[in-house]
């Protein structure tokens, strides 16, 4: 049984046709600039050449039928017609407080996702517009919407109150969300099968570390708090973003420099994290790591803060589990990025964390790091979210 999965920007849209049966990718590709000159959908069948489509794409809906082509194409496809397309699963930002767990869409769902414009004003619209694109190109196929605030809304209140006047969360439902969702469900669910950890108790930390990234603390796979908030600024220092800062900071810029709220909120999401830190090296951590090797002391500095604050996020979230069994890192930085792994784990000493240096010395794929007589399992686990999208799907369709 295959799943498309689909994972729609607003001028981007990712796809990739999953063979669940061994659960092997059989083709994925990516249509770029949707809506803008010079759109572009790039196709890899697996075991074939990579196949470029050089074709106006005005909408998502244009460009799912050019992915639909693609897949049955007598040369590139892999696929003789889309009747061998079991279901496609979405990934979807947000739901709101309405829904948390993966849901056939049916119009409910997508007045949902409407509704919910306003907290994700730059996925939602572009979500929506791929499901709508799917139910033209292939009517009557089952659309699965998978929710990346889906693993966060199982925080308990505790976790995802803000300490604000009530009434804001009655009125407009502000509260702390969490994002990469289907990343951290997906990663504390392999820790505890790759760990051999108990799976109705065990307390992992799942370190995202990307260009975006979160930490997230699970009891047995169910959420009990993670970094991101009511938007994706808030937690770690990342490429772009401030993460946890004093809202002060907001007015204080603002009077200073004459800028409105958008502006510095802009300046926080944008132009902040590692890349604002060092002083506009870059917002790409292997380039950091690289200018604070060659002695630039502020992307040293970036550097250091941006793991400092990861290890004092797990610090706080083994208090908020009163315990950990095991610490998970994956992403772009959290695979690949060795020496980051090691200065986090030096943080955490106290805990009996040790890492194993020749365990460490590995990226992509999973790996137990830590030293054996590490009182905490220290795992690296690559995150696959268009899995994590195809297994909700197939459980909703089966
Ligand atoms: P992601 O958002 O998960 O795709 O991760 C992208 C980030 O991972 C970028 O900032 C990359 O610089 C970083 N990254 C990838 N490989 C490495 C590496 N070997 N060392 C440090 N950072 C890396």
């Amino acid at each position: 049984m295959n799943i498309l999965v689909v994972n729609c920007g607003s001028s981007s849209l990712k796809y990739q046709l999953i063979n669940m049966d061994d659960e092997s990718v059989i083709a994925k590709g990516l249509c770029e600039r949707i809506g803008i000159d010079g759109s572009k959908l790039t196709h890899q069948p697996a075991g074939k050449d990579k196949y470029v489509v050089e074709h106006e794409m005005p909408d998502h809906t244009v460009a799912i039928k050019l992915v639909m082509d693609a897949l049955v194409d007598p040369e590139h496809g892999v696929i003789k017609s889309t009747d061998e397309i079991a279901a496609v699963g979405h990934r979807v930002l947000h739901a709101g407080t309405v829904y948390s767990d993966s849901i056939i869409v049916n119009e409910d769902v997508k007045r949902v996702i409407r509704e919910c414009f306003d907290l994700g004003p730059l996925h939602n619209p572009a979500n929506l517009m791929g499901i709508e694109a799917c139910e033209k190109a292939m009517p009557g196929k089952p659309n699965v919407a998978v929710w990346d605030t889906g693993f966060g809304m199982k925080m308990p209140e505790k976790a995802y109150l803000y300490a604000i006047p009530h009434e804001y969360y009655e009125k407009y439902s502000i509260r702390r969300y969490g994002f990469h969702g289907t990343s951290h469900m997906f990663v504390s669910g392999e820790a505890i099968k790759f760990g051999n950890l108990d799976p109705e108790n065990a307390k992992v930390i799942v370190c995202h570390l990307g260009n975006g990234a979160s930490v997230s603390a699970s009891i047995g796979g169910k959420c009990v708090d993670t970094s991101m908030g009511l938007t994706p600024l808030e937690g770690l220092i990342m490429g772009t973003r401030s993460g946890d800062i004093d809202p002060a900071v907001v007015q204080f810029i603002c009077n200073k420099e004459g800028k409105d709220v958008n502006e510095v909120l802009n300046i926080l999401n944008k132009k902040s994290g590692v890349y604002g830190m060092s002083g506009g090296v870059s917002s790409d951590f292997r380039d950091i790591e690289a200018a604070a090797k060659s002695g630039n002391h502020l992307a040293e500095v970036a550097l250091d803060a941006f793991r400092y604050r990861v290890a004092k996020y797990i610090g706080a979230y083994t208090a908020a589990m009163n315990g950990v069994d095991a610490i998970a890192f994956t992403a772009g930085v959290g695979e690949n990025d060795k020496a980051t792994r090691k200065a986090i784990c030096e943080y955490l000493g106290f805990l009996g964390v040790k890492i194993d240096d020749q365990a460490n010395d590995v990226r992509g794929k999973n790996a137990v790091i830590s030293a054996a007589d590490s009182k905490v399992k220290v795992m690296l686990i690559p995150t696959n979210e268009e899995l994590a999208i195809a297994r909700d799907t197939l459980a909703l369709v089966k």
